[in-house]
């Protein structure tokens, strides 16, 4: 994170957050997805300057932790946000800055790394489907059940037979979760290649940044082409109206952690959730 070198301007009207929650809708992937025609460091949603944006990304924190707050009291609606990405777009970093504050009772991450021997043994969504959110609960998938068409169709780690087939069965299986009550956010972290490189440089000359810098993605990034491909595709197919794919400019940290911010609260506003209700009798009580 770089450090902002004047206080930002305190004075962010009301309207301007109204205005962002809706414009961020835009970032919905298109039907006919190009990611070479999506910019990666525009910030179409919110005019106002990287400023006045961090100060917002602020307020809309405040936001989201009432709505997830008022979820969890409720305990009936399930949010799963799945977020993939290219190597160094901002996954953690997300997490950490867009559910600051939230209740780490509600809010649960799930990381899929390479899978275990244990995990190989069975169908690829086995270990996914065993982390999906409860009841009042909102999970973040840090990677997903994706990366059985990304880096696996990528480096061939299954035939192209058998990965095929999968998207269908991806699409069946968030209709599944959705037709059960789950709501479903997707987001694709849009990042430009010589953002990447830019990054990557400095988690090389940072020895801070060492504990990120993982050689292999040095590996990845020179499939690149073959990840977009990778990506349009899986966004292509497995766009639905309650799974919805969310494109979302990265090269610009601030905007990314905004633009998300504005997807979620857009999305758990529009189920009016209500408190709990009381105890009968709350009234005469009195606390001696
Ligand atoms: P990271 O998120 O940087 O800690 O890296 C996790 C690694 O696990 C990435 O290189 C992913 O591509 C890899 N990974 C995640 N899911 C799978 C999968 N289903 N098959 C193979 N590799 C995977
Ligand atoms: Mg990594």
């Amino acid at each position: 994170m770089s450090t902002p070198t004047t206080e930002p301007p305190a004075d962010l009207p009301e309207e301007a957050l109204h205005d962002l929650v809706e414009a961020a809708q835009a970032h919905r992937a298109p039907a006919a997805l190009d990611l070479e025609q999506l910019d990666t460091r525009g910030t179409p949603a919110w005019p106002h300057g990287k400023a006045l944006g961090k100060v917002a990304v602020g307020r809309l924190n405040e936001r989201l932790e009432a709505l997830q707050e008022k979820m969890y009291a409720e305990g009936e609606r399930r949010l799963l946000v799945v977020l993939q990405a290219t190597d160094t777009a901002g996954k953690d970093s997300t997490i950490r800055h867009v559910f600051d504050g939230t209740n780490p009772q509600g809010v649960k991450v799930a990381s899929f790394k390479r899978p275990t021997e244990a995990e190989l043994a069975r169908d690829y969504l086995w270990r996914v489907h065993a982390h999906v959110p409860a009841d009042g609960q909102i999970t973040i998938f840090n990677r997903s059940h994706y990366e059985d068409v990304l880096v696996v169709r990528v480096h061939d780690l299954v035939p192209q037979a058998r990965w095929s087939r999968r998207y269908g069965h991806i699409a069946d299986f968030e209709r599944l979760l959705a037709d059960e009550g789950t709501h479903i956010i997707k987001i694709f972290l849009h990042l430009s290649k010589g953002e990447q490189a830019e990054r990557l440089q400095e988690r090389l000359d940072d020895p801070e940044k060492h504990w990120k810098f993982s050689i292999g993605d040095l590996a990845e990034r020179k499939r690149w082409v073959d990840y977009q491909a990778a990506f349009t595709e899986m966004i292509r197919r497995t766009d639905a109206d309650h799974a919805p794919w969310f494109v979302v400019p990265a090269d610009r940290k601030w905007y990314r952690n905004l633009v998300i911010s504005g997807i979620l609260i857009h999305e758990m506003e529009s189920w009016e959730m209500e408190w709990p209700e009381a105890e009968e009798g709350l009234e005469d009580v009195v606390i001696e």
